[in-house]
């Protein structure tokens, strides 16, 4: 294949990405397949001659889509959804066609200089202060990893990267046990260690299930007399599980009173704080020092896409920053190079689809959908509560909530059916030592009914269980 064909053929895939979409719905979400059955089908030793991309083609067409979880179908109900704006899917075609390395300001200045602007025009959409700058990074995961790293690298000094930790202060983080497993990861990776991951016990019956922040201020005070060293806080702003949510205000007051920085991971809920009446939800977020979100969840971003909100970048860069000669601007040495703010050398041009689909939908068309589904989540959860032997075991967190059916072993079953009849996506998380089953509306493409299709599913599917 030469690029002289690549017109052509990307006609063609556009055909084919256009009769995928209008198909969707027809669909069964996830594929009744078993471990191993796909590869079974494409196996063969290294090609060893060109083949046409026609063959290719057909394969991919013939194969793949079948042997696909789709997360762009209406009826994704499971984990987030992971939303692709048409608009942001056009942005990376375009993307992809200059594939440029936006590494550097001069690697790329357009897309270093539009995700500086597209960073300032999502602080505004979620009702931050200017005083955030921010960066894309490719996942809520990396940009935790580079707070707790930042965290260290405060505790420390410089020292702490540079000699490394020998010697060193035991370091803590204090999360609450609702926190995602990026924070264990975090902490584990920037050698603080899991087991210096202090979960701080939440408040009995707060209806977001807030980390209790006296047992925060309890927990530091008894560290430091026991001569470990405090580093810093991870709160979360609607949790993966349940939807759960700290209180930001009062805990980053005892943060703060310690001189402890917080991350607050918003990675699923941050998108609807585009609307004004939910950020109740993160009041007080405004002194908060790195917040996460992710616009390729909630918002329509293509994956992948995470955004940064730093209250100083300067710590960040001090802990992820290196500047060998090869990586030098030449008398600009001022300018700004986002590598030095994340983890990968390397950088795609991810502002342009938030460029794009900040443009197309504006923030009405986003604030409508968002709003669409937190009141469908709520309609559904209704219906589900009133089907004879089911439980709402969470209600509506935004657009999240979980239901079980008659203990755990019958919960389980009717989520097996559930996933193997297809109409629905659903999956599981533990809440309160059960197994419950997670409901999540936020596809971009879902309608009222495809929402209230879950009940009638469920319905149908629990009745000679
Ligand atoms: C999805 C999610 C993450 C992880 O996001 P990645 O971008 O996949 O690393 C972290 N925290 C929360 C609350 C999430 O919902």
């Amino acid at each position: 294949m030469d690029y002289s064909d690549l017109a052509d053929w990307q006609k063609r895939a556009a055909d084919w990405a256009s009769g995928y979409h209008t198909g969707l719905r027809d669909r069964p979400v996830r594929p009744d397949l078993a471990p191993g059955e796909f590869l079974d089908k494409i196996e063969a030793p290294v090609p060893e001659t060109p083949e046409p991309i026609e063959t290719i083609f057909d394969d991919f067409t013939r194969l793949v889509p079948d042997a696909m979880t789709h997360w762009q179908h209406p009826r994704f109900f499971a984990y987030f959804p992971a939303n692709a704006a048409p608009a942001s899917m056009l942005a990376e075609q375009l993307a992809n066609a200059m594939s440029a390395q936006a590494m550097l300001w001069q690697t790329a200045p357009a897309a270093n200089e539009m995700e500086e602007l597209v960073i300032r025009w999502l602080r505004d959409a979620l009702g931050l202060p200017t005083a955030f700058t921010g960066t894309i990074h490719d996942s809520a995961t990396t940009a935790t990893f580079a707070a707790v790293t930042t965290m260290r690298e405060l505790a420390l000094g410089h020292e702490g990267i540079t000699r490394g930790l020998s010697g060193a202060p035991t370091l803590r983080i204090y999360a609450s046990a609702q926190t995602h497993s990026s924070v264990d990861k975090a902490v584990r990776l920037s050698g603080i260690g899991q087991d210096n991951l202090v979960k701080v016990r939440t408040i009995p019956n707060h209806p977001t299930w807030s980390m209790d922040p006296e047992a925060l201020d309890q927990l530091i005070r008894d560290d430091i007399a026991a001569g470990l060293k405090p580093a810093g806080v991870v709160l979360c702003v609607g949790g993966t599980s349940i939807g759960a949510c700290d209180d930001i205000a009062a805990c980053i007051e005892v943060a703060h009173a310690h001189g402890l920085t917080v991350h607050v991971d918003a990675a699923w809920a941050g998108s609807a704080m585009i609307c004004e009446e939910f950020r109740t939800l993160w009041a007080g977020i405004e002194a908060a020092d790195s917040i996460i979100f992710n616009p390729h969840k909630w918002l329509g971003a293509q994956f992948d896409c995470a955004v940064q909100f730093l209250r100083d970048p300067a710590p960040q860069i001090g802990a992820m920053g290196l500047r060998p000669e090869y990586l030098k601007t030449q008398g600009a040495d001022e300018v700004v190079n986002y590598n030095e703010w994340t983890l990968p050398l390397g950088r795609r041009f991810r502002a342009l689809k938030l460029w794009f689909l900040l443009r197309s939908e504006g923030l009405t068309g986003l604030r409508a959908r968002i709003r669409n589904h937190v009141a469908w989540a709520a309609e559904a959860a209704e219906v589900i509560a009133a089907l004879p032997g089911f439980e709402i075991t969470t209600p509506p967190i935004l657009s999240l909530f979980s239901f079980r059916f008659k203990g755990d072993a019958k919960t389980a079953e009717l989520l097996e059916r559930v996933n193997r009849d297809g109409r629905l996506y659903l999956t599981q998380t533990n809440h309160a030592g059960q197994f419950v089953i997670r409901v999540a509306v936020g596809q971009f493409a879902c309608t009222r009914e495809d929402v209230m299709m879950i009940p009638q599913v469920l319905g149908d599917l629990a009745q000679d269980l």
